[in-house]
This record gives C-alpha cells, structure tokens and sequence, in this order.
C-alpha cells in the first residue's frame, strides 16, 4: 500500500505484573509486535483466547500501558498521551467491544447510546435527533429505534447499534473486538457486510480482532496471527488461506475448514495444553505443540519476518506420521 500508514505499531510489549511482595516479576501479554494499518484497509488480529490479541487492541486505544514500543497514529506518537491527550485521540479512532448487548448501557434508548460520543466529545451546532436518524440510517435500522431500549433489540440490532456508536464522530480507525461474537452465523455476515461496505462508503481503516477465520476470511485484507502474545506468521489474507506457511496457522486454518467440497481438509491436531506465560518455552514458543518441531526448534528463537519459523511450510504440508523427537 502506498503512503502513510494511519496505525503503525513498532515492537509493542504489554507486560503485567504478577506475584507478590517478595516474588514480584513481570510477564510479557504482548511481546514485541510491528505491523502498519493503511485507509481503506481492514487488517485482523487472530489467535485463540489469552494470544495477546485484545491486549494489544487496548493497547492501542489507550486502555493499556505500553511498556516498550511506540503507536503512531495518524502521524502522532499516541502511547505517551495521558488521558486528556487519548481523549482527543478517540474522537478519531474508535472502539467496538465485545459483547453486543452487555457493551450498551441497559438505561439508555436507542436515540441516546448512538449520540453519546457527541456528549462525550462536545455537540457544538449538532441536533441530536438528526444525528441519530441519520447514523441509524447508516447502520440500516429504522430511525424509530431511536426510543428502544437495549434489552428490545436482538443480537443483530444490538451490534449495529454499537457500530453507529463507532462511526458517530467519523473516526478514521475502528478497532473491533470479536464484531460478530455471540450472533447467529447469518446475522454474523450481516453485520461483516455492513463493516464491509461502511468502510468502504467512509473510507475508514479498520483492525478486527478475532479468534474466527470465517470473520477474518470475509473482511480482512491482510492479517497477523498470534501466539503467546508474538506475531507468528502475517499477510494477505488470501495468501495465508491458500497456502499457510507457519505451523501453527495451518493447525488454526485445518480447524476451521472453508466449505469447499474440493479442498482436502485433514485436521491438523495440536496437543491442547498452550504454554503459561509465566514460563515460556525457549527456542520456538510453538515447539512444545508442533508436529514438525525439530531439535534447533527447542533452542533457538526463529528468525524474525512475515513467518517465524525455522522450517516454513511448503504449500500442503501434512504433519510428519511421527513428531520428530525434539
Ligand atoms: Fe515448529 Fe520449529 Fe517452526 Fe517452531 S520453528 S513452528 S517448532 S517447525
């Protein structure tokens, strides 16, 4: 993509203390992570739950301390702001959070939840009530919404809801935290399509943070997995769902089949247990759950880049019939 990057995320690390008086230490939620998000383009953090993922989307939007890194938003250092400074950040980058219904306060109608970003930010010269039909028209829902309250909507309204909350102030940048968790699988493409096409129509870039590659597959133009809070493998989308290089991206995609009766799907089986992250494996943080880990895998750390691991994946890779003693 040409020109400047609207998001970019240089070597970010999100630690967390942990133990007591006596035995206080730190671990690493994130641990070095860089990657750039342009307008106009959509870019999905994926991982099971406790990769790091919704971390790093709250480190982004102010919600978390950055230990080391710097985010540069829109050509301003934003992880040094204090929260007068990220105040005026989030007129410009937004948040979606998860849980449909929970997300929206249950004593508000319809008409108030949407245009509470401009009470927060100021409503000089604004009618709220224009504001509102005009952002529930924009999410597709009828404007006598307006005087429902939250516990009245389903799922489905609730997310667009939360969306028109999003785009009310014409922010250049969602973060979206699991945007279709807990919606019935047609509603989920639903509200995809409508991120879809409001991206489009507003020209907003857009991070989804997710575990679900159906999401990831519908809307992201490229996308980063994650594993014990590192980046292992990134790209275009496309290309990481035609022929994923990292082993544990294929192990994440061979569970979670497209439904494509002419694609081989043998599921690549990981043993469950993923490693504390109070005590990371050494070499390969993945070494402890692949099926091709060799003995450098144990104690070497993979070269940096788009893949890391010492020994990506050839297109069709299939697991070795025995795991190589490591
Ligand atoms: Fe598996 Fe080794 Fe690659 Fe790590 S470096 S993902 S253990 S093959």
């Amino acid at each position: 993509m040409s020109g400047s990057p609207i998001l970019s995320v240089r070597d970010v690390q999100v630690s967390f203390p942990v133990g007591g008086l006596t035995t206080r230490s730190a671990i690493l939620g994130v641990a070095g992570v860089s990657f750039d998000v342009h307008r106009g383009e959509t870019f999905a953090l994926v991982g099971e739950s406790g990769s790091g993922k919704t971390t790093l989307a709250r480190a982004i939007n102010g919600l978390q301390h950055v230990s080391d890194g710097s985010i540069t938003f829109d050509g301003e250092r934003i992880d040094v702001l204090g929260k007068s400074g990220m105040k005026q950040i989030r007129r410009r980058m937004s948040m979606m959070f998860q849980d449909p219904v929970g997300s929206l306060s249950p004593r508000m109608t319809v008409g108030d939840l949407v245009t509470e970003p401009f009470r927060i930010h100021g409503t000089e010269g604004r009618n709220l009530r224009d504001e509102a039909n005009r952002l529930l028209t924009l999410v597709g829902l009828p404007a006598d919404f307006a005087s429902r309250y939250p516990h009245q909507l389903s799922g489905g309204q609730a997310r667009r809801v939360g969306v028109a909350r999003a785009i009310a102030l014409n922010p250049s940048l969602i973060i979206a935290d699991e945007p279709t968790a807990g919606l019935d699988v047609s509603v989920q493409g639903e509200v995809l399509n409508l991120l879809n096409e409001l991206r489009e129509r507003l020209g907003l870039a857009m991070v989804i943070i997710t575990h679900n590659l159906h999401v990831v597959h519908h809307v992201a133009d490229r996308m980063a997995v994650m594993y014990l809070g590192r980046f292992v493998e990134t790209g275009e989308t496309e290309a990481v769902f035609a022929a994923p290089r990292h082993p544990y991206t294929a192990a994440l995609l061979s569970a979670n089949p497209e439904p494509d009766p002419d694609r081989a799907h043998d599921r690549i089986t990981l043993p469950a247990e993923v490693p504390s992250l109070l005590s990371r494996p050494l070499g390969c943080e993945f070494h402890t759950r692949c099926p091709w880990a060799q003995s450098i895998c144990t104690t070497a750390q993979p070269p940096s880049g788009n893949v890391a691991c010492h020994f990506p994946l050839e297109p069709g890779a299939r697991p070795p019939s025995k795991k190589v003693p490591s």
